[in-house]
């Protein structure tokens, strides 16, 4: 039986390495793709030296299919620029990413016949009025606001997507991801996660926007990837959550990281991020239906593997 392929954009980035790794495991040969705005070549360093992974230094948008040079079973638009701190520095890539970049894989997997993955997000769902958010829910978004780049250009590749599954018959999944943790997030990646945990090692403040009393759910690492292989690998064709359930304020986030790092940091209160959503908890319903996918690395666990990551980053890079 011939080698199943698959192309992965976004594959030098958090979740995106993740994936071309679990990828090259199950036996894929797995063709990648990143333009490093945020990804990191040190994220494929161990990929690189296998057989069943070649890296392509291209644009989502522009890339070509003489330069990707093999017809995939599988394209996984990855590609994304999903940290605040980042699509507000790069608001235009961040757009072109969920429109020109996601037009162009679609127009591959079409030529191709693949299937079709889109790494979509739980900010489709903006600041959210139904809890926890199922998929048939249509968001609440500020198409103006300070977020409208992330959500908007996601909401714009969801419609693409979409459009391409009725026009064209093509075998779409979408996945909307909600907040994700674990090794490999960049120590100023902004996000709450690698914020705490490189302040907690550095004893100096935790810093919580607004009350701390808006709500997150963290999903490791592993578990979102098992959910993202398993709908790849299936016949579904349509929209799933995929997150941890396990909801918390961001007081609470704060005060789990720094007792397991063991840290005398106090918690300041910083100004809150404007729109910043309120709350946000997946129904997992119809993962848990159709793929009996469940979460189950426990947050202490997932915790203890990334602060362990960011103290190892820290003391490499002392020693350099
Ligand atoms: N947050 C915080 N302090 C930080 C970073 C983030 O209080 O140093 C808060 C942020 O305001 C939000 C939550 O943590 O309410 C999650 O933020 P993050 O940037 O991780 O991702 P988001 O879920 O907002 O996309």
């Amino acid at each position: 039986m011939s080698q199943k392929s698959v192309l992965i954009t976004g594959a030098a980035g958090f979740i995106g390495s993740h994936l071309c790794e679990r990828f090259v495991d199950d036996g894929y040969f797995v063709i990648g793709i990143d333009n490093f705005i945020t990804g990191n070549p040190d994220n494929l360093a161990d990929l690189m030296r296998h057989g069943s992974f070649e890296f392509r230094r291209a644009d989502a948008c522009v890339v070509t299919e003489d330069e990707i040079g093999t017809k995939c079973d599988i394209v996984m638009h990855m590609a994304g620029i999903a940290s605040p701190v980042d699509y507000v520095a790069f608001p235009i890539e961040t757009l072109k990413v969920g429109s020109t970049a996601t037009f162009n894989m679609l127009d591959l997997a079409n030529k191709w016949g693949s299937k079709f993955v889109l790494a979509s997000t739980s900010e489709v769902y903006g600041n959210p009025l139904v809890h926890p958010q199922v998929e048939s829910y249509f968001g609440n978004v500020n198409p103006i606001g300070p977020r409208s780049m992330y959500d908007e250009s996601k909401r714009f590749s969801e419609a693409l997507t979409t459009s391409y599954k009725n026009k064209f018959g093509l075998d779409t999944k979408i996945i909307r991801i909600f907040n994700t943790y674990g090794p490999r997030m960049r120590p100023n990646d902004g996000r709450v996660v690698p914020n705490f945990i490189v302040q907690a090692l550095n004893n100096t403040p935790l810093t919580v926007y607004g009350t701390g009393l808006q709500t997150r759910s963290l999903c490791y690492v592993s578990d979102l990837v098992n959910g993202i292989v398993q709908i790849s690998n299936s016949d579904f064709r349509g929209v799933v959550n995929l997150g941890n359930p396990n909801e918390m304020t961001v007081i609470q986030i704060a005060t789990a990281i720094r007792d397991l790092v063991g840290s005398s940091s106090e918690i300041v209160f910083m100004p809150a991020s404007p729109d910043d959503p309120e709350r946000r908890n997946p129904d997992i319903s119809i993962a848990h239906t159709h793929f009996n996918w469940l979460p189950k690395i426990a947050l202490e666990d997932g915790l203890k593997f990334t602060i362990e990551y960011f103290a190892n980053l820290a003391t490499n890079k002392q020693d350099s």
